[in-house]
């Protein structure tokens, strides 16, 4: 069950970045009604260009963030977009924070972290995920087409793999 949102604001700073991990409980929350505004920060160039994500708080004011955690999220562009979220959800005040949901994948994040808090059961968004997953053909031409043929075959760690999506609540220090 996916608890429902106000509004999801998504930071991440690749256009594929949602697509493996994230984007069944994307499709979920906006079967659920949820406004869900996907804020990438570059445009997949390798650019170094940040945006912003303190205006973009501010003005959607949203009842979840999601983005990368600092420090267990291996690519310095998820690194820098991790570390520039939880600082401009830092400045809101405690009580009136958004939840924040991170995504952490470096191998020692189950280690440091425990094991993650929020564990999302895809299943009725699998079609919109393997559509996002099959636009990004650049990145997952590769291994796409055969994880597709597993996941129909009913394998048990590809279904695991795609149907289930992990977060870390981020754990503040104040
Ligand atoms: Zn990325």
């Amino acid at each position: 069950m996916i608890e429902k949102e106000r509004q999801v604001l998504v930071i991440l700073p690749h256009p594929d970045d949602e697509a493996f991990g994230i984007s069944g409980t994307l499709a979920t929350h906006i079967k659920q009604g949820t406004p869900v505004t996907y804020a990438c920060l570059t445009l997949g160039e390798m650019g170094r260009n940040l945006g912003n994500p303190s205006n973009m708080i501010d003005e959607l004011n949203p009842s979840l963030v999601i983005t990368f955690y600092p420090g267990y999220s291996v690519h310095p562009d998820h690194e820098a977009t991790g570390r520039a979220v939880v600082r401009a959800v830092k400045r809101i005040p405690k009580e009136k924070r958004p939840k924040l949901h991170c995504i952490a994948f470096s191998n020692n994040c189950e280690e440091e972290l425990g094991q993650p808090d929020i564990v999302h059961h895809i299943h009725d968004s699998v079609k919109e995920k393997l559509g996002s997953m099959g636009a990004h053909r650049s990145q997952t031409g590769f291994f796409f087409d055969e994880m597709v043929k597993r996941y129909e075959q009913g394998d048990p760690d590809t279904v695991k793999r795609v149907e289930i999506e992990r977060f870390w609540s981020y754990k503040w220090d104040d």
